[in-house]
């Protein structure tokens, strides 16, 4: 089957595997899926970030995913991300991976040359007054004024993403990968008619991206449920959405164009508004999850008892004292509550159920902590530095863990998101 350009299909789910261990236990989720009918494409993901803690490669990534792929016999596409490269980072990727999440974060607010700006207002006559946009309700309205301030600050991170994407071209054939450009991590959310006038500028600049990643409003950290105005999310998502269709329309960006949603797991209060709009629109979306199934394998660890409940109490104790050094990276993304963090002396007397109850996300259990579960998140540099002693118990208890994997990345991701199947 020749698959030429290489596209993404409507639905798909990207996966972090911080140790490679898990590829066949997260395949299996969307395994799941497909039984059921819906089709759902897993892309795994993992950022030079991640690759630098745990001192793995895009190699080793791409290696485990066409491993799983061959023992389940998976029959349907799967790709490889460069999670968040830039121009410095990408190298590396580029043997590996057929997915390129341009991460031009940085360069919003960045003053693009004069002329440019101009030149993008004089050729867009169409974003200034009253824009209409099937699927929203009440015309967008744009003034020359607000026009200009939003390509000034957009400008330069577009044509950022240009730089980086001609250079993964270049070295890879155009068609041959799919391309995002992500501008999530940044303060402020873009808005319904920022995101229209970015793409607008990216179909200039002649990027082909199949997703985009906009911040939207509310917060997403690491692992645990959204925080924010459901309500607001639902209205701005579904504004997004209705952009990007008109983008795809107007500006001939490619028809299988979705929304990547850099969810970092677990935003279950959200999940049935993604799947309501995108149900209603026929629209696609990715779900990118953050690599909480690390934490899968310390619940599968505990679970099983003996020498793996040690190593999670081990890990949680080390956590504990290097808090401040393992949350400073990961600081806008995780609120960790510090007094609801149990004294790893008390952690030290928990049976596996207690470990478990407190680790898994399970909101209707009372026993369930997110502060330690944040803590444990941005803990993987102390298994990491374990070695092969983290790696061996992964590999002694593959069974426990792969169950827990499967069932978390299935029940609480794919099948509400994708199916509509709530628990
Ligand atoms: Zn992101």
């Amino acid at each position: 089957m020749s698959r030429h350009p290489l596209q993404l299909e409507r639905f798909s789910i990207g996966v972090g595997d911080r140790f490679s261990h898990q590829a066949k236990a997260q395949l299996s989720a969307c395994i799941l899926a497909f039984e059921q009918g819906v089709e759902v494409v897993p892309v795994w993901n993992k950022s030079n970030r991640e690759h630098t803690i745990i001192g793995s490669g895009p190699n080793e990534t791409r290696a485990a995913a066409d491993e799983a792929v061959k023992s389940l016999h998976w029959m349907r596409p799967y790709f490889c991300d460069a999670d968040h490269i830039n121009l410095s980072t990408v190298d590396r990727f580029l043997h590996a991976c057929d997915f390129y999440t341009i991460d031009v974060a940085d360069s919003i607010g960045k003053l693009a040359e004069p002329d440019a700006i101009e030149a993008f207002i004089q050729r867009h006559p169409e974003l200034t007054g009253a824009i209409q946009i099937e699927g929203i309700e009440t015309a967008l309205h744009l003034d020359e004024p607000s026009l200009r301030a939003i390509t000034s600050k957009y400008l330069a991170a577009v044509m950022a993403a240009a730089e980086i994407y001609k250079k993964i071209a270049h070295h890879k054939g155009i068609g041959n990968f799919v391309a995002e450009v992500s501008m999530d991590e940044t303060d402020a959310p873009q808005t319904p008619v920022e995101l229209l006038v970015i793409l607008a500028a990216i179909a200039d600049a002649k990027i082909p991206i199949q997703t985009i990643a906009p911040k939207f409003t509310g917060r997403f950290n690491k692992g645990v449920d959204y925080e924010g105005d459901v309500a607001k999310f639902r209205e701005e998502f579904s504004h997004d959405v209705a952009a990007i269709a008109h983008a795809v329309k107007h500006y001939g960006l490619p028809e299988n164009l979705k929304l990547s949603v850099h969810s970092g797991s677990d935003k279950f209060s959200i999940y049935r508004v993604i799947h309501e709009i995108v149900s209603e629109t026929k629209a696609g979306v990715h779900l990118k999850t953050a690599g909480t199934t690390w934490l899968e394998e310390l619940i599968g660890l505990a679970e099983a008892g003996g020498d793996g409940l040690e190593l999670a109490k081990e890990i949680y104790a080390q956590a504990y004292d290097h808090r401040e050094e393992l949350c400073a990276p990961y600081a806008s993304v995780i609120a960790i509550q510090v007094d609801k963090l149990p004294a790893p002396s008390a952690v030290d007397a928990w049976n596996s159920e207690q470990f478990t109850s407190a680790l898994r996300h399970d909101p209707k259990n009372s026993a369930y902590n997110s502060s330690l579960r944040q803590l444990l998140h941005v803990g993987f540099k102390i298994a990491a530095k374990m070695g092969p002693r983290y790696l061996d118990l992964l590999k002694a208890n593959e069974t426990i863990i792969a169950k827990n994997v499967t069932e978390n990345l299935y029940k609480r991701h794919i099948a509400p998101v994708f199916l509509g199947k709530f628990a």
